[in-house]
């Protein structure tokens, strides 16, 4: 990995049960668009999969490398916000 990490990934990182709720929370509507992104005022203004989504990914990406690479006692690259 190169470049640093989002600031949001970063956030997301330091809470994974924040990142399975908000993975559980966007989803498609049915129409393309993310549910939870997409209520109220701001409905079908959010394709799906919304920013919030593919960070929350992100960072479940991130933790399980982290994971991994503790189980193999290595030092794996910080999360840092960028
Ligand atoms: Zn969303």
């Amino acid at each position: 990995m190169s470049g640093g990490t989002p600031p949001l990934v970063a956030l997301i990182c330091s809470n994974p049960e924040m990142a399975v709720r908000l993975i559980e929370d966007h989803r498609d509507d049915g129409t393309g668009h993310c549910r939870s992104c997409s209520s109220g005022a701001q409905t079908g203004h959010y394709t799906f999969p919304c920013n919030i989504l593919l960070d929350a990914q992100d960072a479940i990406r991130r933790l399980g490398e982290i994971e991994a690479a503790r189980r193999r006692k290595v030092t794996p690259e910080p999360v840092v916000p960028v």
